[in-house]
C-alpha cells in the first residue's frame, strides 16, 4: 500500500507539488502549491496512484469507478485499469452534473468514486446525488489530494491518499516574506 511520503514524493517529482513562495488568486502567500492535475500528464505516476487507491478498496468490490470530468476523467480510467472494472465519467452541462455519452449505472451497482483533488467536495457532491438517483450503491469516494484542511464531510467514507493542509498568510503578515525577503511568485508564470 503507497504511504503518505511516496505520495508526497510523486507529486513533488511531477511537478504537481510546488514549494516556495507563491501568490495565491485569493492574494494570500503561501509555501506550498497544489496543481494536481500536473500528476495526471505521467501514466507512471498515476498508475501508481491509483493502485494505491484500489488497494483501498479492493476488499469492497467495486464493480465500477466514476469520476466527475475533469479531473475525475483520467484518474477513474487508472483505477479501473488497477481494479480491473469499467470506469465512467460525469460532467457539467449547462451547469448541472450529468452522465452523458451513454454512461448510466444499473441499480445496486458499487460505485467507487474519484476526483484528483478535493477542495470544498462541491463536484464529488453533484456527482453523488446523480448516482444515488440510479439507486447504485456508493461504497466510498478516494482523492489523491485532500486539501480541505479537514472540512470536507460526506455521507459515505472518505479515504484519500493524501491530507495535505495548506496554510496561507494575509501579505502583511508572512513568515515566508519576513525570512527569505522574497517576492510571492503566481504558480504557473514563468520567470
Ligand atoms: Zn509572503
Amino acid at each position: 500500500m503507497i504511504n503518505q511520503k511516496e505520495v508526497i514524493k510523486i507529486l513533488k517529482e511531477s511537478g504537481a507539488l510546488l514549494e516556495g513562495h507563491f501568490l495565491l488568486s485569493s492574494g494570500r502567500h503561501a509555501e506550498s502549491y497544489i496543481q494536481c492535475a500536473q500528476v495526471l500528464q505521467y501514466p507512471w505516476y498515476t498508475k501508481e496512484l491509483a493502485e494505491g487507491i484500489a488497494d483501498i478498496w479492493l476488499e469492497y468490490q467495486p464493480e465500477v469507478v466514476v469520476g466527475p470530468a475533469m479531473g475525475g476523467v483520467v484518474l477513474a480510467y487508472a483505477v479501473g485499469q488497477a481494479i480491473k472494472r469499467p470506469a465512467i465519467f460525469s460532467e457539467r452541462k449547462d451547469g448541472k452534473m450529468k452522465f452523458r455519452r451513454g454512461f448510466k449505472l444499473e441499480k445496486g451497482q458499487r460505485v467507487l468514486v474519484v476526483e484528483d483533488v478535493v477542495t470544498t467536495g462541491g463536484s464529488v457532491k453533484e456527482l453523488l446525488r446523480i448516482i444515488e438517483a440510479e439507486e447504485a450503491e456508493i461504497i466510498g469516494i478516494s482523492s489523491i489530494v485532500d486539501r480541505s484542511n479537514g472540512k470536507v464531510e460526506f455521507k459515505y467514507p472518505f479515504q484519500p491518499l493524501l491530507r495535505l493542509d495548506v496554510p496561507s498568510y494575509d501579505e502583511t503578515d508572512c513568515p515566508i516574506c519576513e525570512k527569505d525577503k522574497t517576492k510571492p511568485i503566481k504558480p504557473g508564470s514563468r520567470k
